[in-house]
C-alpha cells in the first residue's frame, strides 16, 4: 500500500507565484569549506540572546560551548571549529532591524574539523532513551527552528507535548526561489525521518506525517521511499505517510499547512497543539537527528544560494559564522551584476546593505539578484477598494480595514481586527493593484502594539510596586503604633506601681504592729 496521499483540504486564500527554484534545486548540495574567520551571532530573532561564556584569546574545540541561553525562550551555542576567540563586539549582521549585534569573532586553526565530521563517529543507540532525556539532547545542542523563525525547539516540544498526538514534518517551502528544504529531503531522507522518529518519541506521538508540496517530486519519492525500507525492519509502532500538497503560497505557514492537512484552522491566539499537532521543519529535524545519533550540536546548515548575480546557484551546507561574502565568492558571485542581496526569500525576507554579515541558524536562502530580476517597486498609490488582497488573505483578515487602521494610528482597532494573527507573508501586497507596501504598515502597527503592551507592563509593574510600598509603609505605621500603645500600657502600670510610698507603708506596717500587741495586752488582761 503506497505511503504517499494527497491531501482532500487547501488553504485559505493564497496566491500561484513564479517558482524560480530550479536555478538552485538542480545542481547537487555542495559543502561550503571553512573560512579563516568566522563571526557568530548570539542573537537568535524569535528569541533572547545568548550570554558569551568564553573570553578574548580563549583556545576553543569543535563543539565547546561558547555561548549559554539566557532564558526559557534562548538556546546554547557551540563552537563550529577548533580556533581562538578573536573579539568579542557589536557587528552589522543579518536582521530586518539592520541595528549592530553581538558576535563572537573566531580565528579558525587550519586545520580544524569539517563540520561534517561528527556524523561519522559510531552511532548513538537511543532506542531506549525516555522523552526526557532527548528533549535534553535537543536542548544541549542549541537546535532551533531553521524555517526561518529560530525559535527553540526543546520549547515548542516541550509546550507541545502534552497535547499532540501527530508530529507533522514541514517540507512545503513554498517561498519562491528557496530549495533547502528540498535538497535536505532528497539527500538525507533516511535521516530526517529517523529524526522524525526520534521526535515522535520526544512527543509521545503515534503518528507521523510529512507535507511536501506537489513541485518537489524527488523528495515525494525520497521521503516515502525512506518510510518503505524502515517499516521492513520497523522497531517502532508508528504511522508514517507523506501528504502531498498542492503547490499554493503560503502553504508552509504553520497554520496554513495545519488547514491543508487537517481541513480545519488553529483557533486565533492558539498553538497547532490545540488541534493535536507539533510542527516540524524537515531541515530542523535533520539536525535532531544528527545531535541525538552522532552527540553534534547544531553548526551548520544547508543554505540556498541563488539569484542572477552568481553563476554557481545551488544549495550549500555551510557552517554558522561563514561571511555570506565568503559564500557568494564560492558560488562564483558577480558583485557588479548585484542590485540587491536578499536573507530569506523574495516574499518575507529582507534586503542586506552588504554582504559582511555572518550566516545564522536562521539563514535558509540568500539572494543575489540583477535590476531586472526585481525592480524597484513602483511609488505608492491610493487604496481603490477592489478587496483583492482580503481574496488572497491565508489568514482571514481583512487587509485593507488594516492599512486604513495602521495609517490612522487606531492601533486598538487594528488589533480588534487581529492584526496579530497577520503572518506577513506578502500575499496582500503582491496582488495589491496601488503598490502598497501593506506589510511594512503592518510590521510597524504590530511595533506600536508590542511597545503599548510592554509600557502596560511596565506600568502595571510601577503600580504594583506603588501599592507594595503604600502596604509596606502602612503596616510599618501600625507596627509602630502597637509598639507605642506597649510602651504606653507598660508605663502606666509601672507608674501604678511606683504611686504606693514606700516610707508611708512602712509606718502603716508599723502601726498595724502596734494595734495587734495593744489588742493582745487588752485580751491578757481580761484573763487575769
Ligand atoms: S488590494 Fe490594495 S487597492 Fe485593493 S483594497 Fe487592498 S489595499 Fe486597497
Ligand atoms: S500579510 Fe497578513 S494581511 Fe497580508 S495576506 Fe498575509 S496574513 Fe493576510
Amino acid at each position: 500500500m503506497s505511503v504517499i496521499h494527497q491531501s482532500k483540504y487547501s488553504l485559505t486564500g493564497g496566491i500561484h507565484l513564479p517558482e524560480n527554484k530550479s536555478q538552485s534545486s538542480v545542481t547537487d548540495l555542495q559543502i561550503c569549506p571553512i573560512p579563516e574567520q568566522l563571526m557568530i551571532p548570539l542573537n537568535l530573532h524569535a528569541a533572547t540572546d545568548a550570554k558569551a561564556i568564553v573570553n578574548v584569546g580563549d583556545q576553543i574545540k569543535f563543539g565547546d560551548n561558547i555561548a549559554e541561553s539566557t532564558g526559557i525562550i534562548s538556546a546554547m551555542i557551540h563552537s563550529p571549529v577548533d580556533g581562538q576567540i578573536a573579539e568579542i563586539c557589536n557587528r552589522p549582521v543579518a536582521n530586518r532591524s539592520e541595528l549592530d549585534e553581538l558576535v563572537l569573532i573566531i580565528n579558525c586553526n587550519n586545520d580544524c574539523n569539517n563540520s561534517t565530521a561528527a556524523t561519522e563517529n559510531p552511532k548513538i543507540d537511543w532506542f531506549d532513551q525516555k522523552p526526557e532525556q532527548l528533549l535534553e539532547t535537543i536542548k544541549l545542542a542549541g537546535i532551533v527552528g531553521l524555517g526561518g523563525a529560530g525559535f527553540p525547539s526543546h520549547q515548542k516540544l516541550d509546550s507541545g507535548r502534552l497535547e499532540s498526538h501527530t508530529l507533522l514534518l514541514n517540507g512545503a517551502e513554498c517561498e519562491p526561489y528557496i530549495s533547502c528544504d528540498d535538497l535536505t529531503m532528497r539527500n538525507y531522507g533516511c535521516e530526517v525521518l529517523e529524526g522524525a522518529l526520534i521526535l515522535a518519541r520526544s512527543l509521545n506521538c503515534q503518528i507521523i506525517q510529512i507535507a511536501i508540496e506537489d513541485n518537489k517530486p524527488e523528495a515525494i519519492k525520497t521521503m516515502a521511499s525512506a518510510i518503505e525500507q524502515y517499516q521492513q525492519s520497523s522497531p517502532f509502532n508508528v504511522e508514517l505517510e507523506v501528504i502531498e500538497i498542492p503547490t499554493l503560497y503560503p502553504s508552509g505557514g504553520e497554520r496554513q499547512l495545519l488547514e491543508i492537512v487537517t481541513g480545519k484552522q488553529v483557533p486565533s491566539g492558539s498553538f497547532p497543539s490545540a488541534l493535536g499537532y507539533t510542527v516540524q521543519n524537515v531541515g530542523t529535524t535533520l539536525a535532531v537527528y544528527e545531535a541525538v545519533v552522532f552527540n553534534k550540536p547544531l553548526i551548520d546548515r544547508i543554505v540556498t544560494i541563488t539569484g542572477d548575480a552568481v553563476a554557481r546557484p545551488g544549495n550549500y551546507r555551510v557552517i554558522i559564522g561563514t561571511p555570506i561574502r565568503y559564500l557568494l565568492e564560492f558560488a562564483q558571485w558577480d558583485e557588479s551584476k548585484c542590485e540587491t542581496l536578499i536573507h530569506g526569500g523574495p516574499m518575507m525576507g529582507f534586503p542586506i546593505a552588504d554582504p559582511d554579515r555572518p550566516i545564522s541558524k536562521i539563514s535558509n536562502c540568500i539572494i543575489a539578484s540583477s535590476a531586472e530580476e526585481f525592480p524597484k517597486p513602483l511609488p505608492e498609490q491610493p487604496c481603490i477598494r477592489c478587496g483583492k488582497c482580503a481574496e488572497v488573505c491565508p489568514a482571514s483578515l481583512l487587509p485593507q480595514q488594516l492599512l486604513w487602521f495602521s495609517k490612522s494610528g487606531e492601533i486598538d482597532k487594528a488589533k480588534d481586527f487581529k492584526l496579530l494573527d497577520c503572518i506577513e507573508c506578502g500575499a496582500c501586497a503582491y496582488v495589491c493593484p496601488s503598490q502598497i507596501p501593506l506589510v511594512d504598515y503592518y510590521r510597524f502597527t504590530k511595533g506600536e502594539l508590542r511597545a503599548q503592551s510592554a509600557a502596560k507592563v511596565k506600568s502595571d509593574k510601577a503600580k504594583q510596586r506603588f501599592d507594595f510600598r503604600n502596604q509596606r509603609l502602612e503596616n510599618e505605621e501600625l507596627a509602630k503604633q502597637l509598639l507605642r500603645d506597649e510602651k504606653a500600657k507598660q508605663r502606666a502600670a509601672k507608674k501604678k506601681n511606683d504611686s504606693v510610698d514606700p516610707n508611708k507603708q512602712a509606718v502603716a506596717d508599723a502601726l498595724a504592729r502596734v494595734q495587734a500587741k495593744k489588742k493582745a495586752k487588752l485580751k491578757g488582761n481580761r484573763d487575769v
